[in-house]
């Protein structure tokens, strides 16, 4: 079963990210936070340009991506979990929680970093938020990502099941926190408890500096309360919110072209 899995890592992975994306593009439309997204049609379609741009590149880029490097590694006994002898089971939990405290960290870091920064803010100058702004990053972001990744994987040793479990949740829960979809005040306090909520990734996504400077979780939403990065504001007041960067919240930004070139303005 497992090698099963492995072996056919990549049909799995775009088999969960199709089922998920139509998942969250039916609840949008049928429970929507916000029904009035502007110029809807012209940035659905340059965020999924951009985001088969970066699978293009990346295959053409690395020779491999973090499973298949999860791979090599593990058959080498490269990094710590491969040296020594724990419970595989709790190899993989602890593996998953610190996959994810890299990618809190990552985000952090990319927020901080003024040259990160002016990559990492093409993801934030998208003037509204659905499931497409979740698949929505400069093909650099995408690619020091990747090499994050690499570095985990070498000084951790995870599981080769980890990793392909920890990037099919990286992608469903960015697309899950980034989504359009209407969560009640409570529903969203209990969720929020566990995960990073669309409410929670919203105030991340204001225009308002402060606000960006919070909430960086991806999935797990510990870390922000562990590090105090929590904000929560309720649905009436998220509604008030403007999303994106004034710089580039102009329509003519949301073409391809604008995306790639905005980081060298
Ligand atoms: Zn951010």
């Amino acid at each position: 079963m497992k090698n099963y899995i492995i072996n056919n890592h990549n049909e799995i992975r775009i088999l969960f990210f199709i089922l998920f994306l139509f998942l969250f593009m039916y609840l949008e439309k049928k429970y929507p936070m916000k029904d009035n997204i502007k110029i809807f049609s012209l940035r659905l379609i340059n965020n999924f340009i951009l985001f088969f741009l970066n699978i293009i590149l990346l295959k053409i880029l690395l020779p491999f991506l973090a499973v298949t490097f999860s791979i090599y590694i593990s058959s080498n006994n490269i990094g710590i979990f491969n040296i020594i002898n724990i419970n595989t089971f709790i190899t993989l939990i602890i593996s998953l929680i610190l996959f994810d405290l890299t990618i809190y960290l990552q985000h952090f870091l990319f927020h901080k970093s003024s040259f990160l920064w002016k990559f990492h803010r093409v993801h934030h100058a998208d003037t509204d938020l659905d499931v497409s702004t979740g698949l929505r990053f400069h093909p650099v972001e995408i690619f020091i990502s990747m090499l994050i990744k690499f570095l985990f994987i070498t000084i951790m040793g995870p599981p080769v099941l980890a990793v392909l479990i920890f990037e099919i949740i990286l992608n469903t829960s960015s697309m899950f926190n980034h989504s359009n979809i209407f969560l009640s005040n409570r529903t969203d306090l209990f969720i929020r408890k566990f995960i990073v909520t669309p409410n929670m990734h919203r105030t991340h996504h204001s225009n308002k500096f402060d606000n960006q400077n919070k909430n960086f979780g991806f999935n797990l939403s510990i870390w922000d309360i562990i590090f105090k990065t929590h904000k929560y504001y309720n649905t009436e007041n998220l509604d008030n919110l403007k999303i994106g960067i004034n710089e580039f919240c102009s329509k003519k930004e949301l073409w391809i072209h604008k995306i790639l070139l905005q980081p060298f303005k």
